[in-house]
Formats: structure tokens, sequence, C-alpha cells
């Protein structure tokens, strides 16, 4: 066992919970070593302190960039007291042992945060500190390393229970968490750098993430998780503010994410437009001429897989469209805003989360997306692929109308945020048929064809909603089977990527069902 703590140096931009440690600390007879701004703080409350530019002989410089870089800190963080030669250094050049480090770093990432512009954010790239906490976690056979003020009550029971000491089990799992900050650190930095060159290919990235949230549980209630937020300002689920109801579980998460991306894809401009997301695919979205109508159009799509769903508006939530959402059960509502009326209403409803934006995301604005595989991480762009009119081409002898064509390309868009195999069916720009994830492309046909004629018989409607409807498809028909479920669903208009070896088979099958059908040339797996 160590002899107990002897010398402890305090180096901390959080100055949280800093004076009741170090005079934890002093009590327990330990000397006192500080950086400038946190040796105030410990003298200013009339602690004892020594200052390291004391024991370096140099003073802090070049606006702190240089303050503990220096043999008679690191000298005094690496050395081995159980080895001659490191003790002859010491005793040779007057170093004397640090036991314990505690540092917290520059704020890099409440700077990228609030916004700081470059200047600013290069100012606030911590030097010494990474340096000095790497060093003591390396050392940890001798060293306790603290990055973190919620670890300080740990740390101080901990020399409780060990007559002054750490123990090394404790040293060793501090040295991982003191890994752990730099590298999240780094990797912030690097990130933001990328964004701020543009570097956004998956090679040469780092993965960036300060936990954020320690999640109630993961996709079930077995697995731990937490959430990590990776800085990022892009308008969303991380960085949106949560008005009310409990916190967002592991799966509320995943899927409000899957909403607000995929109803950021309508512009306000072209009118309000709702999707409603369950198990992260859209069991409706629609436009409107009011957020009213949009939310009703989408609901109606599948009102049984609606219940319990995450909706997502493309505007400012309104009063008639909250009530009218609290007519049934709803886990999460994420908008760019919501006014104060709508609020009122949805504060009755103590289990429904209400979270705001400030804005909608930009489809186009590149970014990566990340998969884990057993042994490895698949990295690559998100899927930031966008189609014009001006991209399609009609194929069939049959050319599509206007209404078409508007219906195809919102119908693409939809087929683009769910999970292959994709078919939606939509008309008058509201889906009335999703079949998604199915591992045939004629199953997911069915099943859309299948809920399109389930719910007009739920509504007491004569035919199918998919009667007249335009269908598009995530990825080429490889044979004509899946476009002749369609057409047979009542689809007269039809978007798919093309590209299949018998593309030819398909447009004449089009053709001879009477058909017009329109090839983007790009498709949108999504698995
Ligand atoms: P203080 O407020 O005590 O003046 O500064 C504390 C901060 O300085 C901590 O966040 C610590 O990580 C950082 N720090 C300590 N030594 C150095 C150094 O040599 N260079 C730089 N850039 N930062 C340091």
């Amino acid at each position: 066992a160590l002899a107990p703590l002897n010398r402890a140096l305090l180096s901390v931009s959080d100055k949280t919970g800093l004076v009741e440690l170090a005079t934890a600390l002093a009590a327990r007879g330990v000397e006192l070593l500080s950086t400038g701004g946190s040796a105030k703080t410990l003298r200013d409350a009339g602690l004892d302190v020594k200052d390291v530019a004391e024991i370096t002989g140099f003073p802090e410089m070049m606006d702190g960039r240089v303050k503990t870089l220096h043999p008679m800190v690191h000298g005094g963080l690496l050395a081995l007291r159980d080895n001659a030669t490191h003790v002859d250094a010491m005793t040779t050049h007057g170093i004397g042992a640090i036991d314990l480090l505690v540092v917290n770093l520059y704020p890099f990432e409440a700077a990228l945060a609030r916004g700081a512009d470059y200047d600013e954010m290069i100012e606030n790239i911590d030097i010494g500190g990474p340096a000095m906490i790497r060093a003591a976690a390396k050392n940890h056979s001798f060293v306790t390393t603290i990055v973190d003020v919620e670890d300080y009550s740990a740390l101080l029971a901990e020399l409780d229970a060990n007559d002054g000491q750490t123990s090394y089990a404790f040293r060793q799992r501090h040295a991982q968490i003191a890994y752990a900050r730099t590298s999240a650190y780094d990797a912030a930095v690097s990130t933001w750098m990328a964004g701020s060159i543009g570097e956004e290919t998956p090679r040469r990235r780092a993965f960036a993430g300060t936990l954020a949230q320690t999640l109630r549980y993961g996709e079930n209630p077995h697995q731990q998780a937490a959430f990590y937020k990776d800085g990022s300002s892009r308008a969303g689920v991380a960085t949106a503010t949560q008005h009310q109801g409990k916190e967002l579980s592991y799966n509320n998460i995943n899927d409000t994410d899957a909403a607000f991306e995929l109803v950021s894809e309508f512009a306000p401009e072209d009118g309000p437009a709702v999707a409603i997301i369950k198990h992260a695919n859209p069991c409706g979205v629609a436009r409107g001429d009011t957020l009213l109508e949009a939310y009703s159009r989408a609901f109606d799509c599948d009102r049984t897989s609606a219940f319990g769903g995450i909706i997502a508006l493309n505007g400012t939530l309104d009063a008639a469209t909250a009530s009218e959402i609290c007519n049934i059960f709803t886990e999460v509502v994420i908008a760019p805003d919501a006014t104060e009326e709508a609020r009122a209403i949805f504060a009755a409803k103590k289990n429904l989360r209400l979270l705001t934006t400030g804005a909608l995301a930009d489809p186009r604005t590149p970014q990566l997306s990340y998969r884990q595989v057993a042994g490895g991480l698949l990295v690559q762009d998100k899927d930031t692929g966008h189609i014009t009119r001006d991209d399609l081409k009609v194929v069939t002898k049959r050319a599509p109308s206007e209404a078409e064509l508007a219906d195809m390309l919102f119908a693409w868009t939809v087929a683009k945020h769910v999970k292959s195999n994709a078919i939606v069916y939509v008309k008058d720009r509201a889906t009335v048929g999703v079949g998604a994830g199915q591992m045939s492309r004629v199953d997911s046909s069915t099943i859309a064809a299948l809920k399109a004629a389930r719910m007009a018989e739920e509504c007491g409607l004569p035919q199918s909603l998919a009667q007249g409807s335009v269908v598009a498809s995530d990825a080429f028909f490889p044979f004509a089977d899946g476009l002749l479920a369609a057409a047979e669903a009542g689809a007269t208009a039809i978007i798919q990527p093309g590209g299949s070896m018998r593309d030819d088979d398909v447009i004449k099958a089009a053709d001879d069902a009477g058909l017009a059908m329109v090839l983007t040339g790009m498709r949108h797996f999504r698995h």
C-alpha cells in the first residue's frame, strides 16, 4: 500500500466544487499545488496553496498556453516511485512527486455549443491539461487522476475508506476514465475542424461524443444505454429543448430523430407537413393547407400504427393541431417551435414530451453515419441524395400528369426514410400505404397495398386508398411482379431508380397496364 496522499495538483477550468474538494484534501494533510485561476480561487477561500509557477521557475505565459508543461510537473506525475533511477532523477533535479491530479479541461465543447468563432475555438483547445491527464493516468500505479467534478465525492469517500490513499482498482478505473476524456476531447476538436474545413469523407475522421444522458435502458430493459452528443449544431433531437414529459428513452431518441429528419425534407415554403413515426419507419406522412390538415391526413394513412407514435412537424405547432394530437396517445412531438397556446394544451398531458428545435435540419448538409458490426464500425456519408423533376426520366408511353409528378416526388422523398425494401403509395401528397423492411420487394408492395385497403375499410370507403395513387420503390423492380402488384392495388404511376437487367420487361409491363413510370437513376436503400 502507498503512503497517504502527500501532494495534489489542482488545475481546473470549471471551478465547481473546487474549494470543497481542496478543503477536504487540506484537512487530510495534502499539500496543494495549483495554476493561476484555480490557485486564486483557493487562496480567496483562505486555503494554503502553492503556484505551479513557483516550482517550475517559469511564469504562466503566452495567454496560459504554457503553464504546466515542465519537467518539474511532468516528472512529478510520471516518475515510478519504486524505480531507483527514477527516484535518483527526482532527487538530482529536485522534483517532488505528485500523487493526485485533478484537472478539467478548457471548455472546448461549451465554446462549440455557443457557436464561438474560429479563433476562440482554437484558444479553447487545452494543451497542458490533456498532457498532465495522460501522464498521470499512465502512472496510475502511483498517481490518482480525476477529470470530472462529479467524481470529487467518490475520491473523498475512497480516501476515507483507505486510510488517506486510493486503491489500485480506483486509480486504474479513473485512469481509464481519464483516457476516455482526452480521446473524446481530441475527437471533438478534430470533428469541429472537419466541419470548418469541409472534410466530410469517412476516412480520417475521429468519433467524437460526450456523454449527454445516461438512459434508463436501451432498446430493451435488460440493455444498458447512454446518449452521446457530438457537438453538432444540427437542429434535431440532440439539440432540441424539451418542454415537458418524462426523459426521452433510447427508442424515443432514435424514432424522434427519424421523424425530424424526414419532416425536414419538406420545405415550409411549400406548405405544412407532418410525419408520424413508429419504430423508425413512417406510418403516415402528409402535406396539407394547415398543420392540422397535414396531421389529420398523415394520421389517416394508418390510424392503428399511429398510436404511441412520434410526430414531427415542419412548422410551429399551433393550438388546433395540439388539440387534435391530444386525442390519441403520442410519445413525442417535435417541431421547430410551438405557440404558447399549444404548449398550454399539451401541459395537461403529463406523459407527452414536447421538443422544439428552433429550425428544421438541412437535409443536404453532409454528415457521416455510423453502424457497428462485430469487430468494427461502418462509416458512410449520410444519404443526402436529392432528386428534382429535371432528374426524372419518363420511360413509359404515357407521361405522368402534373399531379402524379408532384405525388411521385413526395413518395420518393418518403421512401428514402423507409427501411428497405420500401414501397410507398401516395395520393394528393399524403401517404396512403407504406410497406417497410421486408426481405422481398413484392412483400413490401403487398403490405403497403393491404394497409391502404384496410384503412379504406375502417373508414367505410368503397375502394382502397391506393386507388388512383402513385407508388415509389426505393430500389429497382428486379421483375415485373412487384410493379404489377402495385397496379393491381390501384396505382397509376410509378417512380423507381431503374437499372435492373430486366428494365425492358418492367417497362413493357407498365405500358401494358397503362401506367406512367419515371426513373430516378438513384436508389435509397436504408437498412
Ligand atoms: P486556471 O484557471 O487554473 O488558470 O487554469 C486551469 C486550466 O488550465 C485547466 O483547464 C487546465 O487543463 C489548463 N492547463 C493547465 N496547464 C496548462 C498548459 O500548460 N497549457 C494549457 N494550454 N492549458 C493548461
